[in-house]
């Protein structure tokens, strides 16, 4: 079964056990997510254990995403851990209040109070609570429940049309920073940024800690929304982040951001995640509803590199199945879709040889209808540029480096391999890698496909050759 689109799936209690984590590397988990808005460093630490053994098992790469907190503004917790709020109840946000009651609960951001003026909206848990600011008193916030319902302990508060002024990256963060470079991510993703600057701090806190992971930002405001382009620059790829993002834009303004952002992102030669809710019922049913089903297909025709998993493998009851389900979607939207190259850069003008030696690969590969692209890389930029325009050849990505093999676990349409050894003599090179892609099933003597490498082998530098191959030629120079 060969699949395209990635799966990220969050670890959680669910999904700690040696015995599940296997079962789900062999449904097909591409990288695991680990939420520092739960659990401690030692969780995550056992678990990045946990996965590592598990992929090694099975020869299978998996990459692991660390995704920071961020200034998620909650609520604080109640006496008696929650409240219920009916339509018309008068409800006081208080920054100073230490412990919650039917009257008032206190506040994580103290500064809350200087942002909300009279008659906006505040979206409480995900927008099931809806306030409405009547006055701002000092430390208080007054409002009136326009949408009741259970309010519990540290739930999150959005503004509707967001504009809340809170930093990006919190004392906390700095702290899972380190954890996560710790642990040797291979990405990590930033919570609620509203500006490149944003994305920049994040880079330089994560370089100081000694990290050099992939920069995913969430959009998740109305802030990053609109900065997207700015953002994207900053960073080497988006997380579609729509339970947040549906907070503040509003829920039916996001299939079309969607669409929307992974585009811009593709056209940008950067990634792209799909998150939240995609098989939620899967959380406590065996089967995806059919709004699912359709969610995570047509995630896949947009063209995101991953649709990723949060609770349902994190917190839920069918850790494995939910996987198994995701990739039968997967597979099943593209063997639906119509192979459409993207064409617009045909009348692009590249600057790097690398780059255009990836281009040339991928027309190459198109028009003579080759069986695959093998491309041996280092940094994994080829394959980068490659996976973007959609060519329908598996991309085959060799490389000898362990960072480039897992970060490359969350491109589109690439299958990274690890090339054995170094090597300074090209026909052995060519040799190992034609053996390498005959044993994976992929290819057969006699099969043609297109190759890119750097030359003089051995040597630091890009991409620079394009080759058509007859699979066989090169085993049978070998002695
Ligand atoms: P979260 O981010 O799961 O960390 O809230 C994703 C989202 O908001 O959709
Ligand atoms: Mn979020």
């Amino acid at each position: 079964m060969t699949r395209h689109t990635k799966i990220v799936a969050t670890l959680g209690p669910a999904s700690s056990s040696p015995k599940v984590l296997e079962r789900m590397v062999e449904a097909g988990i591409d990288v695991v997510r680990m939420n520092f808005s739960h659990g401690t460093a030692a969780d995550h630490k056992a678990r990045a254990e946990g996965i590592r053994a598990a992929a090694a098992k099975h020869g299978r790469i998996v990459g692991i995403l660390g995704d920071l907190q961020g200034p998620k503004i909650r609520v604080g917790k109640f006496e008696n851990n929650k409240i219920t709020l009916a339509q018309g109840d008068g409800f006081i946000l208080d920054a100073a209040c230490k412990l919650g009651t039917q009257e008032r609960v206190g506040l994580d951001y103290k500064d809350l109070p200087k942002d909300v003026r009279p008659n906006d909206i505040l979206l409480l848990d995900d927008g099931r609570l809806k306030l409405t600011v009547e006055a701002v008193r000092g430390t208080e916030i007054h409002t009136r429940v326009l949408v009741g319902g259970e309010l519990s302990n540290n739930k999150g508060i959005n503004r509707q049309g967001g504009g809340l002024t809170a930093p990006a990256l919190t004392a906390k963060d700095m702290e899972d920073i380190r954890t996560a470079a710790e642990i040797g991510v291979d990405f990590v993703a930033v919570s609620f940024p509203k500006s490149a600057a944003d994305m920049y701090m994040a880079r330089q806190l994560l370089r100081a800690a000694g990290s050099d992971a992939v920069l995913i930002a969430k959009i998740e405001r109305v802030e990053a929304v609109e900065n997207m382009a700015e953002i994207l620059d900053a960073s080497d790829g988006v997380m579609v982040a729509r339970g947040d993002l549906a907070v503040e834009v509003g829920d039916a303004a996001v299939p079309a951001l969607q669409k929307k952002m992974i585009r811009m992102a593709r056209d940008k030669n950067k990634l792209t995640i799909t998150a939240t809710q995609m098989m939620e019922s899967m959380i406590h049913s065996p089967v995806p509803t059919r709004a699912e089903v359709s969610d995570v297909a047509n995630a896949v025709l947009d063209g995101t590199d991953a649709v990723m998993l949060s609770a349902e493998t994190a917190a839920g009851k069918y850790p494995v199945e939910v996987v198994e389900s995701m990739a039968r979607i997967c597979v099943e939207a593209e063997r639906s879709a119509e192979v459409t190259l993207d064409r617009e850069f045909l009348d692009r003008i590249f600057t790097r040889i690398d780059q255009s030696i990836a281009m040339a690969a991928i027309w190459t590969a198109h028009h003579l209808k080759v069986k695959a692209i093998a491309a041996l890389t280092q940094s994994g930029s080829t394959a980068l540029w490659m996976s973007r325009l959609n060519c329908g050849v598996p991309i085959y990505a060799l490389t000898p480096d362990v960072v480039s093999l897992s970060r490359m676990a969350l491109f589109r349409e690439v299958r990274p391999l690890l090339m054995a050894q170094q090597h300074t003599e090209r026909e052995q090179l060519l040799a190992e890698a034609e053996s390498l892609l005959i044993e994976r099933g992929v290819v057969e003597i006699g099969d043609l496909i297109v190759l890119t490498i750097g030359e003089p082998i051995g040597s630091i530098g890009g991409t620079n050759t394009l080759k058509i191959v007859r699979v066989g030629d090169h085993l049978n120079t070998q002695p």
